[in-house]
């Protein structure tokens, strides 16, 4: 295939300073739990993205000393020199693949310092923020402070350097930065040379700049990361006043990156923002430098991305989640195969692994974070290792990528599922509002499969124990998935709820199967993801009354995580939506449903026409028990092996299920055990004291 001449232009190499870009794909700076604490995976994780094409790779926020560090979240450190061969390691990793590698240097606002332990400072004295509700608070920063850390900051540059770096950046972007909090009217209230006017308070960012452009000396590139502007906060940051920044040093670095005011604003899911969200805001930078400048906007589509370059809002395509779905998308542009990019369908569990200090994963692609512990490549895996045929029963997330991989691997792989469309959950999900994007997790599968000869997909094909038997395939994946519980078992009622003779309760699936219920609906969500804010959102649209009630502090409470979670509930707030938390359902009654407040303790009841159970799900694991039970018949059929996978197992995300489903296919004939540790640990002795 050759390559569309209408992407043409994000082939053309651009100048950055004393450094060229191959292209116009840059991998922006983005967290992914990893860090300090595995650079191993870091550098392989970054250099599968420089292989796959993109022409700047760069770190996540780096922290620059330990007066200021983000724990517990696990980001970047370049303390001292001790953490230089560290960051080493991924410059040649990037550069090895003929990318630039960036390395954004952060002193982050007053965190709480869990690790250091030293008194954190800030702006102004205040209590410690970012993310925590720690009751401890930061003093306000002295001119001893300030030239501390404009030191700490030189120092950092020129570990940078010496690392190798090809671009530093002075990062003033996502709240996360002190640099921010000087600029912004909303933190700075100082009375000195750093508070009141535009030009004091951006002076430590002006300085710092300086200070950064004199220590690279044009050896290397140096790059401002700045928030386009902070409409959530009071006396925030205004569109006028970052415009009037950028014109006070608009050619002195070489690139200018802009970024939302917050993570929550510059990453929301696709359920609350489409492809291209940030044209409206980054309109018109452009022509305030004569500097490369780089946007985001959760591109996949390089239709969207070309028209954005030549539309003159950008010179780079900036991307963390496309890269992270996709470390291969410019590859696949390059090559004529854009219809082959694994698209991010915009779910933040990228971004929950790192909220939680956990390594980074992403739904759509199963290896990101795995390139070097398990040594899983994104686009190589091993050819099979014996000639046997596998079946896969269930064409949901966990199927297709099993079948998927295994067909990359040339297994002769034969998919089987029941109803009339593969794709299972995504597919269904896919149906709620704003989650339309969660199909690509089926189509990008399905499109890949299409082009194997040797993998056969059968849809209409509900398979029973006898009928896998007498398929006589050696190996045999149940994927059947799972079903939403109606007798409303959970995490908060482990023994079900009590549900009285001719009270209507529904689940999530028979909604998804078309139920309308009218009237009075109560959703009682106690998963706390999506499902039960989704359901809430379609069942509102279409005329209902909707309460939900839900036993945790929060609506939605695990998309804290995905950072969904104040625009779920703002959402449904405005929908209409009547919103009980901290309340339990104790019984479903005809028409009505007995709650207790789970503070209190008391009781009360609220009429409903309806009750959705959003609690639990139960695998469909009744192929799976029965294959057990003629496990004797096993060898005269010729299987060797049936192995449960995904929901089907224990329900879990759609990114569980895609990674059990290629964890099953990498493993295959490599003689992998259950004794075996699953992976490559990185061990800190023997090392050096830093
Ligand atoms: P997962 O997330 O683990 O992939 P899903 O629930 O999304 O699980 O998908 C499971 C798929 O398995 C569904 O599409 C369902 O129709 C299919 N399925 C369930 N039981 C059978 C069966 N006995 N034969 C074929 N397909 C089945
Ligand atoms: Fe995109 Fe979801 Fe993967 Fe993050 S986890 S990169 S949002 S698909």
């Amino acid at each position: 295939m050759t390559r569309d001449p209408r992407h043409d232009i994000l082939f053309e190499p651009v100048r950055i300073g004393p450094r060229v870009a191959r292209n116009r794909f840059y991998q922006v700076p983005h967290c992914n739990g990893l860090g300090h604490r595995a650079p191993r995976a870091l550098a392989a994780m970054r250099a599968a993205k420089a292989e796959g094409g993109w022409a700047v790779v760069c770190t996540e926020e780096v922290e620059v000393h330990p007066a200021a560090e983000v724990s517990p979240s696990i980001e970047g450190r370049i303390w001292s020199d001790a953490d230089i061969p560290a960051h080493e390691g991924m410059v040649q990793a990037v550069q090895a693949h003929g990318a630039l590698a960036g390395i954004e240097l952060v002193f982050p606002t007053p965190r709480a310092n869990h690790d250091s332990r030293l008194v954190p400072m800030g702006v102004r004295a205040g209590p410690v923020g970012s993310g925590g509700i720690d009751p401890w608070q930061a003093r306000a920063m002295d001119a001893d402070d300030l030239r501390d850390v404009r030191r700490w900051h030189r120092a950092a540059v020129g570990r940078a350097i010496r690392a190798g770096y090809d671009l530093v950046y002075v990062y003033a972007g996502h709240g996360l930065s002190l640099l921010q909090q000087f600029l912004s009217r909303a933190t700075n209230d100082r009375s000195d040379a750093y508070g009141g006017s535009l030009a004091n308070r951006s002076r430590l960012l002006r300085e710092i700049l300086s200070e950064t452009l004199e220590e690279a000396a044009g050896r290397v590139a140096v790059a401002v990361r700045i928030a386009m502007a902070e409409p959530d906060i009071d006396d925030g940051l205004t569109r006028e006043e970052i415009a009037e920044v950028v014109g006070m040093v608009a050619e002195a670095p070489d690139l200018w990156d802009f970024c939302m005011g917050s993570w929550e604003r510059d990453s929301p899911t696709a359920r609350l923002a489409p492809e291209g969200f940030q044209e409206a805001a980054i309109r018109g930078l452009k022509a305030l430098t004569t500097k490369p400048v780089v946007g985001v906007g959760r591109f996949t589509s390089p239709d969207t991305m070309a028209a954005q370059v030549r539309g003159g809002l950008m010179d780079f395509v900036g991307a963390a989640r496309p890269s992270i779905a996709d470390p291969f998308l410019p590859r696949k542009i390059e090559a004529g195969e854009a219809d082959r990019i694994r698209e991010c369908i915009g779910c933040n569990i990228c971004v929950a692994s790192d909220n939680l200090a956990a390594p980074i994963r992403c739904t759509q692609n199963p290896t990101m974070g795995e390139e070097w512990r398990r040594r899983w490549h994104p686009e190589r895996i091993a050819p099979r290792g014996s000639a046997a045929r596998v079946l896969v029963v269930g064409g949901g997330p966990a199927g297709l990528e099993a079948a998927r991989a295994l067909g990359a691997r040339g297994y002769e792989v034969a998919l089987a599922e029941a109803g009339a469309r593969p794709g299972g959950r995504a597919v269904r999900e896919a149906r709620l509002p704003g989650l339309s994007t969660w199909a690509r997790v089926a189509d990008w599968r399905l499109g890949e499969i299409a082009r194997m000869g040797h993998v056969a997909v059968f849809p209409g094909s509900p398979m029973t124990a006898a009928d896998v038997l007498d398929f006589g395939a050696a190996h045999v994946v149940v994927a059947t998935g799972a079903r939403w519980r109606r007798d409303g078992r959970g995490r908060r009622h482990p023994r079900g709820i009590a549900v009285a003779e001719g009270a209507s309760v529904l689940t999530p699936d028979d909604l998804l199967d078309g139920a309308a219920p009218g009237g009075s609906v109560l959703i009682y969500d106690d998963e706390h993801y999506v499902m039960g804010s989704a359901l809430a959102e379609l069942l509102a649209g279409q005329g209902a009354a909707v309460t939900l009630v839900t036993p945790a502090p929060l609506v939605a409470a695990w998309t804290v995580h995905t950072l969904e979670q104040a625009a779920v509930e703002r959402r449904l707030v405005g929908l209409g939506v009547r919103l009980r938390t901290r309340t339990a359902l104790v019984r479903i009654d005809p028409g009505a449903a007995i709650l207790r407040d789970e503070v209190t303790g008391a009781a009360d009841s609220l009429p409903a026409d309806a009750v959705v159970a959003v609690t639990a799900r139960a695998p469909c694991d009744g192929l799976a028990a029965e294959l057990q039970a003629r496990r004797g018949e096993w060898a005269d059929h010729g299987v060797a092996g049936v192995t449960v996978i995904g929901d089907a197992l224990a329900p879990g995300t759609i990114a569980h299920a895609v990674f059990a489903g290629h964890l099953y296919a990498r493993n295959l004939d490599t003689g992998a055990g259950a004794d075996d540790l699953p992976f490559r640990r990185e061990l800190p002795f023997p090392g050096e004291a830093g």
